[in-house]
């Protein structure tokens, strides 16, 4: 295995120093960094094209609508999506849960009806939830996992019935990288009667996602996770049941025609698109996409294998260090903690030594409580990642534990 990642160079804020360190990041779980070619095509939107979409006769909004079109295509190709209308973007995965919970879920639920989720989500696949919940009368059901963090599947098919209304489950959990069975999930949750959506935010910086195989209704991604900007992200769902739903919120670009009595609303997916959305975001996620097909989900699995397997490896083999999630099906994170020091100070010492790890609950602290934790070390990895890069990690724990072990 090559010391140093071929794909770095594409990657301008990865060659600096922390310090007088080299920046060793590894925290691409919360945000990956970006490559030239989407830092270019925003800054390209705005120098050239900036000016509003959809509405526009002159020659800039005509630019601007049709890159930011050209972006929804892209995504719809990348998650294959029937049609670009699927694609709805949003602020990320956050947005997308939200807006599937309020525009589908809260007209349709009540007492009586269920919500399904498992206990590895993310508080962004809880929490709208419980809000449906309490606004609804329905109820919540947590499907468990195995100490080894695979979703027990059995605990989900038995908490699977008639009265389940929605099953919503994380393609990849950010906390500790179990790869989820989503296809034979959403089998399971369809034949029940079950809308399903796929917390995907985990997922699409690293594997091919095909939401038709998959046989999802919903897929939620973040454009952050998967080398895009920050604050824009899409929904994907099936055109019969966006059809369906009303919007979600109101505003410019949704609407057909309003007058005081009688509003009508544009067509999917722009209904639910109120108001000037993120343009030069969307963009940016299109160069992202083109990005990641350039390479391939193959060689990106490639390389995330075959760090995952090193890290696994190096890390499993200093004393005192417990890896967290060893599920046979894992993408490229590392999480764990180390005997007698406080993962913060973990992550401080890490930081010292130029290396960008995270701490903390990971926002999944339901997760925490199911392996009697408060906070782990996580490592999370991308293809711009190195076996030195790992060597570097495994250097500041040893001397984490030299200093406070
Ligand atoms: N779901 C998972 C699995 C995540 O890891 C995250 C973010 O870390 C989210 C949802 C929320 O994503 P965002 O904050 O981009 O909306």
């Amino acid at each position: 295995m090559k010391q140093t990642s071929q794909f770095a160079e594409a990657f301008p804020a990865l060659n600096q120093h922390v310090g007088d360190k080299p920046l060793v990041y590894l925290d691409s779980a919360a945000t990956t960094q970006k490559p030239q070619c989407v830092i270019d095509a925003v800054e390209h939107y705005y120098e050239n094209d900036n000016a509003n979409i959809h509405r526009g006769v002159h020659q800039l909004s005509m630019r601007a609508t049709k890159a930011y079109e050209g972006a929804r295509s892209k995504v719809a190709s990348l998650l294959g999506a029937q049609s670009s209308d699927e694609i709805i973007f949003v602020r990320g995965a956050t947005e997308a849960i939200n807006l599937v919970a309020q525009a589908w879920g809260r007209p349709r639920l009540g007492a009586g009806d269920e919500v399904l989720i498992t206990e590895m989500e993310h508080h962004s696949n809880i929490v709208p939830w419980q809000l449906l919940c309490e606004q609804t009368g329905a109820a919540l059901k947590v499907a468990s996992v195995h100490d080894d963090g695979s979703l027990d599947v059995d605990s989900f098919k038995e908490l699977l019935g008639e009265h389940t209304a929605v099953a919503a489950f994380a393609h990849v959990s950010n906390a500790i990288g179990t790869v989820n069975p989503v296809k034979e999930l959403c089998e399971l949750a369809s034949a029940a009667g079950a809308v399903t959506i796929v917390d995907g935010a985990q997922a699409t910086g690293h594997m091919k996602v095909d939401v038709q195989s998959m046989g999802c209704d919903f897929y939620a991604t973040s454009g952050h996770k998967m080398f895009g900007p920050t604050g824009i992200g899409c929904l994907y769902g099936k055109h019969a049941l966006l059809e369906e739903m009303e919007p979600w919120q109101g505003g410019g670009d949704m609407i057909l025609s309003v007058s005081f009595e009688e509003t009508t609303w544009n067509k999917v997916p722009f209904k639910f698109e109120a108001g000037t959305p993120n343009i030069a975001g969307a963009i940016g996620l299109g160069a992202a996409c083109d990005y990641i097909s350039g390479i391939g989900y193959d060689a990106i699995q490639e390389v995330e294998h075959e760090l995952l397997a090193y890290g696994t490896d190096v890390l499993s083999n200093i004393d005192g260090v417990t890896l967290i999630g060893t599920a046979r099906q894992k993408c490229a994170i590392l999480a764990f903690t180390v005997d007698g020091v406080h993962p913060h100070d973990v992550g401080t010492i890490c930081d010292h030594e130029g290396v960008a790890i995270r701490t903390g609950n990971h926002c999944a602290e339901p997760l925490m409580h199911r392996f009697g934790l408060s906070a782990t070390c996580r490592a999370s990895l991308s293809i711009y990642n190195s076996p030195a890069d790992i060597d570097a990690l495994a250097t500041a724990i040893r001397k984490a534990i030299t200093m406070l072990g």
